[in-house]
């Protein structure tokens, strides 16, 4: 296997080397755990600000920690004895999140420049940042049939004001930290993620999870409308969870990866409308549309151009939205009957 197509396993990673993940609590990052301990890696560090009965997932024999990661003494106790770090700790929701709450956002600097360092200082080996699809030229992105964004088209930067430009500032910290101290850091920019164990309700909550969501409140209310963002025009990929935590640790090997940005989303482009046809489709109901011109709804269109991913790792997100979708849809229905029922669920509680 040539080494630009590795995995940790398959880089010989021992299975005992310590890996951080921060972020743990929350949707991604809690899927990155599960999916180091399912393939055997045995030190574990898994670390959130959330108090650990709130994280989405807990895994069994993982040291988890709830601590902030915006401060210096934790990143320092967080990345001691690490061999890789992981840092996907962000504050972020959906568009409703992140074009109201844009100090928020920027304020994940701190987690970024803090964590960078102290994983540098513990004399980390590789260092994992998660960027996104937002640090790209809006400009580029105005029409719902733009095309796919490539990698060079996040400069001249005019990134989403706010969250985008963190994410811009943060990829920086991670090129300047390779180049000037000789940290091997991985940058990826997700395409938006779904999938179960992710938020799907309380305001930070994605299209897809948000969809599924009121599809079935309206099945079990009896509603027989369901409101839109937007016109419904808007483009959008989104990329299964699993397809992500693969993606993420095939990105962290890469040895032709280090210190570059690179797309990690699926190409399959589709409008907010066909995303509600689909989660129809699977709940077995056609509900009448209604659209509020005023709520946030991001750019026009956004797609991810995987020709650099598939050039250089032979690989990209191939799991079709409507098999996804399916999965994500069944496990927020669980959520939803299980709340009602006064069972304990996901709960957005930042
Ligand atoms: P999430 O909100 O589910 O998880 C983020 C977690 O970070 C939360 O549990 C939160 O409590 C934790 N956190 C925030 N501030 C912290 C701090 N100071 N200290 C410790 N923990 C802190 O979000 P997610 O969807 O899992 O996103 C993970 C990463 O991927 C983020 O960096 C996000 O910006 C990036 N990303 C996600 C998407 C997506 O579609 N989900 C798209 C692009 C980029």
């Amino acid at each position: 296997m040539p080494p630009s197509l590795a995995t940790a396993e398959e880089t010989g990673l021992s299975k005992d080397g310590q890996i951080v993940v921060t972020g743990a609590g929350g949707f991604v990052a809690g899927a990155l755990v599960r999916y180091f301990h399912d393939r055997g890696f045995t030190r574990i560090r898994a670390v959130d600000k959330k108090p650990l009965p709130d994280w989405y997932q807990r895994v069994p024999g993982v040291e988890s920690l709830s601590l902030d990661v915006s401060q210096e003494a934790h990143c320092r106790r967080v990345c001691e004895g690490a061999v890789e770090v992981y840092n996907l700790a962000a504050d972020m929701g959906g568009m409703g999140f992140i074009e109201r709450f844009r100090i928020q956002c920027l304020r994940s600097i701190l987690i970024n420049t803090q964590m960078i360092e102290a994983a540098y200082q513990a004399g980390a080996e590789r260092y994992f940042f998660s960027s996104s699809a937002c640090a790209y030229n809006t400009e580029l992105q105005k029409d719902p049939q733009s095309r796919a964004l490539k990698e060079s088209d996040a400069y001249p930067a005019m990134a989403e004001r706010g969250y985008g430009w963190e994410k811009l500032m943060s990829e920086m910290f991670c090129q300047e930290y390779w180049a000037e101290r000789g940290l091997k850091t991985a940058i990826a920019r997700f395409h938006n993620v779904y999938g179960p164990h992710g938020t799907w309700d309380g305001g930070r909550e994605k299209a897809p999870a948000a969809m599924c969501r009121k599809v079935i409140e309206a099945k079990d209310t009896g509603r027989d409308s369901i409101e839109i963002w937007g016109d419904g025009t808007q483009t959008r990929s989104f990329m299964y969870i699993d397809d992500c935590t693969q993606g993420i640790d095939k990105i962290m090997h890469c040895e032709e990866l280090i210190a570059t940005p690179i797309n990690l989303g699926s190409s399959e482009l589709v409008s907010i409308n066909d995303l509600v046809s689909l989660a129809e489709r699977i709940g077995g109901v056609k509900l009448r549309r209604t659209y509020d011109p005023h709520a946030p709804k991001g750019v026009g269109g956004r797609n991810s151009d995987n020709s650099m991913i598939q050039r250089i790792l032979h690989w990209e997100p191939t799991t079709p939205l409507g098999e996804g979708l399916k999965k994500t849809y069944a496990w927020i229905q669980q959520q939803y009957y299980d709340r009602k029922a006064g069972k304990r669920t996901v709960r957005d509680v930042a």
